[in-house]
C-alpha cells in the first residue's frame, strides 16, 4: 500500500515552526511584511493571492495588495515595484503572473530587489539556486524537497526523474534535487520514450500539465512520485475515466463543473508507487507555506544586516 505524502500536515508544520519566528521578529521591532501586485482580474490568481493574504494574516505577517487596473503599463507596475523596493517595512514582494499582455513581464520580475524577491524568479537568485547558494528558491520546488525530506525519502544517491523543464517548476526541482546528491534526468516534450525513462526514476517529479499523462508504465514499483499538475477538466467523460467512476468525484464534479486533477494517474500512483503526493492535498498547499518561509528568512536576513 503506498504511503500518501500528505502536503496539508508539512504545510501545517511548517507554518507552526514560522510562527514564533515572526513574532520574535515583531517583538524585536516589526513583524515581515509582503507585497502582492496583483493586475488585473485573472480569476484563478485573485483566488492564489486571496490565500496569500490569509496566510499572512494567520501567521502575523503584515500583508498589502496592490491591485492596479487591467489597463496599467509597464511603466506604472515597475514605479510600483520601485517603491517596495525602498520600503523597509515590506521584505518580500510577490508579483502575481499571468500580468496583462500589454505589461513586459520580464522586466517587471528583473526591476525586484532581489533580497526581496520571495518567489525566486529573479536571474540574481537562479544563479544562486545554480551555483547553491543561500538565498530565497522557488515555493513549490523548496516545497518539493520539504516534503521528501520530512517524510524521511532518501535523495541522495537515488535516481530522479523531472518531467518538465519550465523556470518555475522543472528546472528549480531538478537543481535542488540535484544538489541533494540525486542522479537526475530532466525530460520535456521531446524525450523519447519518456516512459521507460521515467520507469527509471526512484523519485518522479511531474511537472507537465497534462491530466494524468504519468500512467502505470511510467511508473518504478515502490518510487515516489511527487506530482505537481494541477489541471482543472470541465468533461465529465475525462472525470469519469480518470477517476474510474468513484462516486465522491463524480458528484464534486457535478457540483461544480469541473474537477482538479494531476499530472499522473491517481490510481496508478496509488497501485504502483511506494509514496507519492495526492492532488489536491499534495504539492500546492506546500507552495504557499514556502513563500511565509521565504518572507520570514528575508526578514530575518535584513533584520540582521540593520
Ligand atoms: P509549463 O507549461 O511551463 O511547462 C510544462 C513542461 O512540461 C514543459 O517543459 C513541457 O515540455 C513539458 N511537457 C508538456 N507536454 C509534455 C509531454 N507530452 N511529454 C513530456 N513533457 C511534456 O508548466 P509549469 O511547469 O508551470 O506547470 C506544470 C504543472 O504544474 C501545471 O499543471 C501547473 O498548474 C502545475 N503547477 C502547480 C503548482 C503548485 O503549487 N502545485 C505551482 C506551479 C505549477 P517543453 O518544454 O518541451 O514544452
Amino acid at each position: 500500500m503506498a504511503q500518501i505524502l500528505d502536503g496539508i500536515r508539512v504545510r501545517d508544520e511548517i507554518l507552526s515552526e514560522l510562527k514564533p519566528r515572526v513574532a520574535a521578529l515583531a517583538a524585536s521591532g516589526r513583524p515581515p511584511g509582503l507585497a502582492v501586485v496583483l493586475a488585473g482580474h485573472d480569476p484563478g490568481s485573485e483566488i492564489y493571492v486571496r490565500n496569500k493574504v490569509k496566510a499572512c494574516q494567520d501567521l502575523g505577517i503584515l500583508s498589502e495588495k496592490l491591485t492596479p487596473p487591467d489597463s496599467v503599463s509597464t511603466a506604472e507596475v515597475l514605479a510600483a515595484v520601485e517603491q517596495l523596493n525602498q520600503r523597509p517595512d515590506i521584505d518580500g514582494i510577490l508579483v502575481q503572473l499571468p500580468l496583462p499582455k500589454q505589461v513586459d513581464s520580464k522586466r517587471i520580475l528583473l526591476a525586484i530587489d532581489p533580497e526581496k524577491d520571495v518567489d525566486g524568479f529573479h536571474p540574481f537568485n537562479v544563479g544562486n539556486l545554480v551555483a547553491n547558494v543561500p538565498g530565497p528558491r522557488a515555493c513549490t520546488p523548496a516545497g518539493i524537497i520539504e516534503i521528501l525530506k520530512r517524510y524521511g525519502i532518501p535523495i541522495s544517491g537515488r535516481r530522479a526523474v523531472v518531467v518538465g523543464r519550465s523556470d518555475i517548476v522543472g528546472k528549480p526541482i531538478a537543481l535542488l534535487l540535484l544538489h541533494e546528491n540525486a542522479t537526475v534526468t530532466i525530460c520535456h516534450s521531446k524525450t523519447p520514450d519518456l516512459a521507460a525513462v521515467c520507469r527509471e526514476a526512484d523519485i518522479l517529479v511531474a511537472a507537465i500539465g497534462r491530466p494524468a499523462m504519468i500512467t502505470a508504465d511510467y511508473i518504478k514499483p515502490g518510487a515516489t512520485v511527487i506530482d505537481v499538475g494541477m489541471n482543472r477538466i470541465d468533461s465529465r467523460e475525462d472525470a469519469a475515466r480518470i477517476f474510474r467512476n468513484a462516486p465522491e468525484k463524480l458528484a464534486s464534479f457535478d457540483k461544480k463543473g469541473n474537477v482538479l486533477v494531476g499530472d499522473a494517474d491517481p490510481f496508478a500512483m496509488a497501485e504502483i508507487s511506494g509514496a507519492y503526493t495526492p492532488v489536491p492535498g499534495g504539492v500546492g498547499p506546500l507552495t504557499i507555506a514556502m513563500l511565509m518561509a521565504n518572507t520570514v528568512a528575508s526578514a530575518e536576513r535584513r533584520a540582521r544586516a540593520c
